[in-house]
């Protein structure tokens, strides 16, 4: 059974007003993420993106279609709890989503709305501040950390519930350079060691190359999506509409747009290294 599942999903903000036609967010998305995929997700601004992660945590439930998580219908209300254990959001602003006054009694929250026993929480707590690396924070205040270290407190909170899916709603775009590195190797970690559903979305196409699968959203449909090599390699597409591509792919393009035939399913340095060393050889035996 796929861990999402959404079947001719939509969401239309403000339409319970009578008057209202509201504003289509999402259109009709039928989609299902497999256990252990790591998704990417990207798009414009205003593209539905949020909007998608919210209905996979049950915030929202959709106006038209269906979201099923593990096969359980967003919309039965005694499963919520179920399901926000099972799918754990991590938003943008790390202030805003974290509570506890010190760092390891912001991890304990979600456990504990969980009634799990404090025992148990324990254990958890100190297992998830470990897998982050933030095991030495653990009776810091969260207000003096970084953003990096305050996104990997939020993380382990997550993680404390041990949820079979972790959804980023751009969390890595107000990080600097070694935040969104460290961030982006921890849920490297956790999808494969844990075996963790990743569905990260984000602005930075560079993180969106390692990903099993990316799915590129545009007006509240799905534009593409497929493995990162070859939506990016349809640089056109990716460029109307209004995203940027890896930095290995941009390069390709431009050397294969002044005329030199190139493969640009690479996004790998190792492998574009070779396929210019290859072109440059076979200049040179042509002069
Ligand atoms: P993204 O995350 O890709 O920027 P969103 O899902 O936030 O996109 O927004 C999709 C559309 O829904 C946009 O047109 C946005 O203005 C609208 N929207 C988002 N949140 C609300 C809201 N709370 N009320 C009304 N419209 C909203
Ligand atoms: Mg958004």
């Amino acid at each position: 059974m796929s861990i999402v599942k959404l079947e001719n999903a939509g969401y239309v903000y403000g339409s319970s007003h009578p008057d209202n036609l509201g504003t289509r967010a999402l259109d009709s998305i039928s989609l299902e993420i497999e256990k252990g995929e790591f998704v990417v997700m990207v798009g414009r601004n205003g593209s539905g993106k949020s909007t998608f992660a919210r209905l996979l945590n049950a915030l929202l439930t959709p106006t038209s279609g269906t979201v099923l998580i593990n096969g359980i219908d967003t919309r039965i209300e005694k499963s919520l709890w179920d399901i926000r254990s099972n799918v754990g959001m991590i938003f943008q602003n790390p202030d805003n989503q974290i509570i506890g006054t010190i760092v390891e009694e912001d991890v304990a929250f979600g456990p504990e709305n969980l009634g799990i026993d404090p025992k148990e929480i324990r254990i958890r707590v100190d297992e998830a501040l470990d897998s982050v690396g933030i095991s030495e924070y653990a009776k810091s205040e969260p207000h003096q950390l970084s953003g990096g270290q305050k996104q990997k407190v939020a993380i382990a909170g997550i993680l404390a519930m041990k949820p079979h899916c972790i959804v980023l709603d751009e969390a890595t775009a107000m990080l600097d350079p070694v935040g969104r590195r460290e961030t982006m190797g921890i849920l490297k970690r956790l999808n494969k060691e844990e075996g963790i559903t990743v569905i990260h979305i984000t602005h930075n196409m560079d993180e969106a190359k390692d990903a099993d699968r990316v799915i590129v959203i545009d007006k509240g449909n799905i534009a593409a999506d497929g493995k990162p090599e070859k939506v990016f390699s349809n640089v056109r597409m990716i460029k109307e509409l209004g995203l940027d591509v890896p930095q290995v792919t941009e390069l390709l393009f431009e050397i294969d747009k002044i005329g030199y035939k190139l493969a640009l399913e690479v996004l790998d340095v190792d492998k574009a290294y070779s396929e210019l060393s290859e072109l440059l050889i076979n200049r040179e035996a042509h002069k």
